[in-house]
């Protein structure tokens, strides 16, 4: 059995990344934010509309500047959760979808986040600059598979199991 499509470590959590965005609620973009430290899970984040207020898919976006406001970004939120739990971010990985913005930037590298994984680039903000300033390595990778390969047909023992009755 070839092991060709076994992700990486760092394709692993950008992938969490990938299904976190999947929860974001804003239609203009749609963003994930995974902080990972020794391989372990710290907190998750998606670009969503603060506790209690209206989505932006269901009531449309609240664009300011060409930007929409509504949301706090996937960075912000994994930072969020993070505080609400008591959870100390300091040397952590942030495996994001996107590059951050300026403000997301700014706040990671004041929370101690060394490294910074994305697959995509979002233009036009100082976050490469900041985080270069700061020391923060800033990994760069292709997007990985967007397919999750749960094969359930190859590898379940209870399929087999139940085949094998
Ligand atoms: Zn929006
Ligand atoms: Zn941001």
């Amino acid at each position: 059995m070839s092991n060709s499509s076994r992700p990486s470590w760092d394709e692993y959590f950008l992938k969490l990344a990938m299904l976190a965005s999947e929860r974001s609620t804003c239609p203009r973009m749609h963003c994930g934010c995974v902080f990972v430290k020794d391989r372990f899970v710290l907190a998750t984040g998606y670009n969503g509309s603060l506790p209690g207020h209206p989505h932006c898919e269901d009531v449309g976006c609240l664009v300011v500047d060409n930007h929409c406001v509504r949301t706090n970004h996937a960075e912000i939120n994994a930072l969020t959760q993070a505080a609400i739990h008591g959870v100390n971010i300091k040397g952590a990985t942030a495996y994001i979808t996107n590059m951050s913005c300026t403000t997301c930037a700014k706040a990671l590298i004041a929370a101690g986040i060394v490294r910074v994984v994305v697959f995509s680039d979002f233009h036009d903000t100082l976050a490469t600059q900041f985080y270069t300033q700061s020391g923060v390595e800033i990994v760069k990778l292709p997007m990985p598979d967007r397919m999750i390969k749960y094969d359930i047909e190859s590898y379940s023992s209870a399929k087999k199991t139940e085949k094998s009755k």
